[in-house]
């Protein structure tokens, strides 16, 4: 876990506009065009977002692949085990802010998860000179993967952060996020995507209105 890193570059397969791990983590639920797309199809997927994410290096990716070659039972009821915490996590994103049995309900999901894991922390230096914090699961490897992500949901209830999650403003857009910014008004998940859509529509309406007044006909 790299509090002091996040959020990661967003790369062409997964995006990180959330501000906060346990949101973007949330924010693999996608929806496009209006169907849902579900980034974690398989337990590779979840190998390959918690890596992308900063969560897992690259040597211990490829332990945990190793492992799920070997187990392969093990890995499908960790990413079942994951997706089980994300729907725990959106409804926390999206309603814990205003309803106390949402986020009494995620503390015993959080719970569930640091409770059944025993690891070590370690504060290791990088080759750039900085340092970040890590969680070296022992025993079993896949019940460890979701520690740092719940952990982060874990900060934003210690942190009184709820009431500054949001949803994107595009009711077709699921996507959750942070909103870290000092007048506290951002709307969009991305200004790449649903920021620029929401301009380009109100552009569209401003040229039909301007087109309609123009062509208007004397009676
Ligand atoms: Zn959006």
């Amino acid at each position: 876990m790299h509090e002091s890193r996040y959020p990661p570059a967003s790369n062409q397969q997964f995006a990180f506009v959330g501000e906060r791990l346990w949101l973007d983590f949330v924010n693999t639920d996608e929806t496009r065009k209006g169907a849902r797309l579900d980034m974690l199809a398989d337990f590779e997927s979840l190998v390959k977002w918690l890596n992308a994410a900063a969560v897992l290096d690259s040597e211990r990716s490829a332990s945990i692949r190793r492992r799920a070659q070997q187990q392969p039972a093990g890995a499908t009821a960790a990413l079942t085990d994951a997706r089980r915490i994300r729907s725990a996590l959106r409804l926390l994103a999206e309603r814990g802010a205003m309803s106390s049995e949402v986020s009494s309900n995620t503390v015993v999901e959080i719970n569930r998860v640091l409770g059944r894991s025993a690891g070590t922390r370690r504060l290791e230096g990088r080759a750039d000179g900085a340092f970040v914090r890590s969680f070296v699961p022992v025993g079993d490897a896949f019940a460890g993967l979701m520690i740092p992500v719940v952990e982060s949901a874990a900060d934003a209830l210690v942190f009184g952060e709820l009431p500054r999650v949001r949803s994107c403003g595009d009711p077709r857009c699921h996507r959750v996020f942070f909103d870290n910014t000092k007048n506290r008004r951002r709307r969009w998940c991305d200004m790449a995507t649903c920021g620029n859509r929401a301009k380009a529509a109100r552009h569209r309406e401003r040229a039909k209105v301007t087109t309609l007044s123009h062509t208007r006909t004397p009676a």
